[in-house]
């Protein structure tokens, strides 16, 4: 059954009842990239691959393992490379260090992170940035290292995957003063912010990561209006899995485990809550991952790799 057979079937109050019950996800078939899962997360030791390989059943693969710190970052590119083969990548991770890891960082640490970035599963440094809301590391000492990591994703050509939280001001004056920024792919993961932080983020050419934050009636709701703003091609979707379980799905309340299976639901909530088509917005997502990541074009994802690219104009589809 196509997107638009489903819409033109159940009405609104009916496609809410389908969604909040988790029935609507499973109607249509998409392929989705989870843009970031914190798959090192001691939550999952007991079952990381059964996760897996339950978010690759829903349509969700390849994912992009987050890496918070050097030991979490290696650890997630060791994770990454064991699932992948040489014509199917399944996984992929980012290295860096989160704001609430700044104040482990030593004069190692950019080193390490280097060796870390230039491991083929390595897709983008990060996650990095500022975190007021909780002040695990002192401001200061987050601003140098989120200097720092600007430096190496300028450095080795590398996207920068963003945390900001209660820290927009001089989050983005670092980014504003970085010579060259426009130059380097940024996506602020997780955004929560206002329409004015949303506009100055995309007057910066950044991708917007959207998680299932959006699904949380107390706290979310105001992202609605706002995720109709992101252009088509920066919008990228996450579930910061195990955090953030999605609130209006009634299968995890129990564990109160957020995975990356999930994706599909917050998905389709977010096709809904713009309306727009769900497959549309899986398509689009996809490529602007891809594109965002630069991933490699295997086995697993060449057909909707390729079924996005045809989109483009002639003169740009690559040569097969
Ligand atoms: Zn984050």
């Amino acid at each position: 059954m196509s997107k638009s057979s489903v819409t033109l079937c159940y009405p609104v109050y009916a496609r809410f009842f389908l969604l909040k019950n988790g029935i609507y996800d499973s109607m249509i078939p998409m392929r989705l990239i989870d843009c970031g899962v914190n798959l090192t997360h001691a939550s999952f030791d007991k079952d990381r691959e059964q996760v897996l390989r339950d978010a690759e059943a829903a349509g969700v693969s390849p994912v992009i393992i987050t890496g918070t710190n050097v030991e979490e970052s290696g650890r997630a590119q060791r994770y990454a490379a064991a699932c992948n083969t040489a014509s199917v990548k399944k996984c992929f991770s980012t290295v860096g260090v989160h704001p609430h890891d700044a104040k482990t960082c030593d004069e190692n640490t950019v080193a390490q992170l280097r060796a870390l970035a230039l491991r083929p599963e390595a897709v983008a440094i990060g996650e990095c940035g500022l975190d007021y809301n909780r002040d695990f590391s002192p401001r200061e000492v987050q601003r140098a290292w989120f200097e720092k990591q600007i430096e190496l994703a300028a450095e080795l050509d590398m996207p920068l995957f963003l945390h900001e939280r209660d820290a927009f001001d001089d989050f983005y004056s670092i980014l504003q003063n970085i010579k060259n920024i426009r130059k380097i792919k940024k996506a602020v993961h997780c955004f929560t912010g206002t329409g004015r932080e949303l506009d100055a983020y995309l007057s910066l050419d950044c991708y917007i990561g959207i998680t299932g934050w959006i699904c949380d009636e107390r706290r979310g709701v105001h992202l609605h209006p706002l995720v109709s703003r992101i252009p088509a091609d920066r919008l990228l979707i996450e579930t910061d899995a195990p955090y953030l379980a999605p609130r209006t799905l009634r299968e995890n309340r129990r564990s109160g485990r957020n995975e990356p299976r999930y994706l599909v639901h917050i998905a389709r909530y977010i096709a809904d809550s713009i309306g727009k088509d769900p497959a549309l917005l899986a398509r689009e997502t996809f490529r602007n991952a891809c594109e965002f990541f630069d991933l490699p074009r295997d086995d697993h994802n060449e057909q909707y790799y390729f079924g996005a690219i045809r989109e483009y104009p002639a003169g740009n589809i690559p040569q097969t």
